[in-house]
């Protein structure tokens, strides 16, 4: 009888939970938590997804409180087969997280403090900390790093995928200010990887660090705050048909821009106006005079609304684009991502495309939570770090492979109806094909953390990185254990 078998299916599901519950709770130290994720209580108890489309589904939590505990949930789901994920802010959305099916759920959440040595000119962060709580750390002291443009996303998985950011022209990726990282790997070996230890790992960890293991704490190396720790942020507004003029000033810094200076071009369709509303934000870490005048060619064309404040680097990320990372920072979403690198502006095709987008999404309700945005930072301190410069230097380079002028290109199919997923996908994948087609590129590539999760391997971390990659695989991962997020394959999940 069908009943009968779904009833023995759901007894020996929940029989298992409660092993895997039960050998924890009598193994781990006693700071670590253990949940049955039936228990409403974990839902409080441990971080919350940000995106609701392609979620993992976990039959048990736990929260290590040390180390060795860590590696004590690495070693049992290993052994016992179950599919596991660590977890640190809960902002991964890559698509390839889906394939997670009754799992554990290793929340790195007790690894929570974060110091900074102010002397040494070191910050170190446990596993699940976001960026809000290291940029409050970091300025406290005086002292900047790189961090993205949401406050509530995790530094760790930003870090592990490179990590970029409105310091970004200055500092490089987020991942090229590491010092070193504690790790708890594929292997159950508790490692340091730094430029002194286990140096071919910590160049695999600094962009595709998701492949390896599990991350207890990260040490960054902190610099004194430019411009006395302040910076402009300058939100602008324009018009559908100001399309071209606003690509043709993204082509023109593209490569020349200041690396005190980032910009973000995010567009969509307004229903209320009936046209594309595009906002330009503008990040500068220099004096307000300086950074209003670089925006000048922008200001020319009258914006139909103009923002700009003069504000600690902290609170860059929540008072961005108007303030609207802090809003999409307060609850989940459906959210289906498209991405791609752009290494030039193809103006007239952009205005052709930006057309299309109108077209479409003017006409089609479904489609119009969708969010373009257009990234761009100077490229000098992802030169500076690039892996021949970190040699040179005697120190260790990375696999982050973006290194020249970029356009980090996102189509954000954004919504809280889950009946719209599907047509919000179809739009991104049609977008991002297009906007491949228009680059002249021959292949995809994209920053991995913006990552769709069907894109593959090479389009995440480069096809020169990867065999290099796969040889780390190999040797800290050989189970293939980490390989639910943009996994680099040769792990056991892809055999
Ligand atoms: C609203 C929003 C804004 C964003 N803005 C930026 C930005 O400005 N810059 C940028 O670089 N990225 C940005 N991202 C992308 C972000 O870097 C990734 O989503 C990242 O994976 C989030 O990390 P997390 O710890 O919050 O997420 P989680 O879902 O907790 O982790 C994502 C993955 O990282 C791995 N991971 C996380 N912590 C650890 C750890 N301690 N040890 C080992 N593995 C770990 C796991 O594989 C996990 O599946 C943004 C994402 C969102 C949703």
């Amino acid at each position: 009888m069908p009943w009968l078998l779904f009833l023995v299916n759901v007894v020996s599901a929940m029989t298992s939970a409660n092993e895997i519950a039960d050998y924890f709770r009598n193994c781990l130290s006693s700071g670590s938590s253990v949940y049955l994720t039936s228990d409403p209580a974990s839902v409080n108890a441990t971080t919350p997804r940000w995106d609701l489309w392609s979620a993992p589904t976990y039959i048990v939590a736990v929260k290590p409180a040390l180390r060795g505990d860590v590696q004590k949930v690495i070693e049992y789901a290993s052994q016992k087969n179950i599919p596991f994920l660590t977890t640190g802010g809960g902002h991964g959305y890559s698509g390839t997280l889906g394939a997670i099916k009754d799992g554990i759920q290793l929340d790195m959440g007790n690894f929570n403090t974060v110091f900074v040595d102010a002397d040494k000119n070191l910050m170190t962060a446990g596993g699940s900390l976001r960026f809000r709580d290291v940029a409050a750390a970091a300025h406290a002291k005086g002292k900047s790093t790189t961090i993205g443009a949401c406050s509530c996303v995790g530094i760790g998985g930003a870090t592990l995928g490179g990590g970029i950011g409105f310091y970004s022209g200055l500092y490089g990726a987020i991942s090229d200010s590491l010092h070193s990282v504690d790790i708890v790997t594929g292997t159950g070996e508790l490692l340091t990887a730094s430029d002194t230890e286990n140096q071919d790992l910590f160049w695999g960890i600094k962009g595709a660090g998701f492949n390896f293991g599990s991350v207890t704490s990260f040490t960054y190396r902190v610099h004194d705050q430019p411009n006395g720790g302040m910076v402009m942020n300058a939100d602008m507004t324009f018009t559908g048909a100001q399309n071209a003029s606003i690509w043709e000033f993204s082509k023109t810094m593209l490569g020349t821009q200041p690396p005190e200076l980032s910009l973000v071009f995010a567009m969509r369709y307004d229903p209320e106006k009936s046209d594309i509303a595009i906002i330009v934000n503008a990040i500068y870490a220099g004096p307000l005079e300086d950074g209003k005048a670089l925006l000048e060619p922008l200001l020319k064309l009258e914006p139909t609304n103009v923002a700009i404040s003069y504000i600690p680097w902290k609170d860059a990320p929540d008072t961005a684009v108007y303030g609207i990372t802090k809003m999409t920072c307060a609850s989940s979403y459906t959210y289906v991502p498209h991405a791609i690198n752009l290494y030039d502006i193809n103006v007239e095709a952009l205005s052709e495309l930006t057309k299309h987008v109108y077209n479409v999404t003017s006409t089609t309700p479904a489609v119009q939570g969708t969010l373009f945005t257009f990234t761009q930072y100077a490229s000098q301190g992802f030169r500076a770090n690039s892996d021949a410069n970190m040699t040179a230097k005697g120190r260790v380079g990375s696999s982050f492979p973006y290194r020249e002028p970029t356009v980090f290109v996102q189509i954000d199919g954004l919504s809280f109806d889950p009946s719209s997923v599907d047509a919000l996908d179809a739009f991104g994948n049609e977008i991002r094909a297009q906007l491949l087609e228009l680059s002249g590129q021959n292949h995809l590539e994209l920053y991995s953390n913006f990552a769709r999760g069907d894109e593959g391997a090479e389009a995440w971390y480069g096809t020169e990185n990867l065999p290099r990659l796969q040889a780390l695989k190999a040797r800290y991962d050989p189970k293939g254990l980490f390989s639910f997020y943009n996994p680099i394959g040769g792990g056991k999940q892809e055999d």
